[in-house]
């Protein structure tokens, strides 16, 4: 991957940036160049867009058997979390009893260091998600 790739990928995950596009108005995370729906008529229409950082948990699963290097967090929540925005991410939910986590729950995105980025499956982004 290009040294310019990483960094602009790494930006957006760390600070939840998007894209809108200036078409449709639709807004994608991760960023996209190119909106799927308008295909040519986005390009060069997207324009960079801040989430927020704020929605709820829409569906999740209490994960007991964890990839090694998530071995002192088990057993942990991933869910799928609705952003106000209408994007969903994918994401790790910290600070609550695994039991208490429910769908609906309002969450906020907060930045934690994930150790051995890529290693772990589908924790894609380098924040996790905590209870509003
Ligand atoms: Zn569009």
């Amino acid at each position: 991957m290009a040294v310019a790739r990483f960094w602009r990928e790494n930006a957006s995950r760390y600070n939840l940036i998007g894209s809108r596009c200036g078409v449709c108005g639709r807004i994608y995370f991760p960023p996209r160049s190119v909106c799927p729906t308008c295909h040519r008529r986005s390009i060069g229409k997207m324009e960079p867009f801040k989430l927020k950082g704020e929605g709820e948990v829409i569906t999740f699963s209490i994960v007991h058997d964890a990839p090694s290097q998530l071995e002192m967090q088990k057993p942990y929540v991933i869910a799928i979390i609705k952003m106000d925005e209408g994007v969903n991410i994918t994401a790790q939910v910290i600070d609550i009893d695994p039991t208490d986590v429910h769908i609906g729950l309002r969450v906020r995105a907060t930045l934690r260091k994930i150790s051995d980025e890529g290693a772990a499956g589908i924790i894609n982004y380098g924040y996790k998600f905590m209870p509003l």
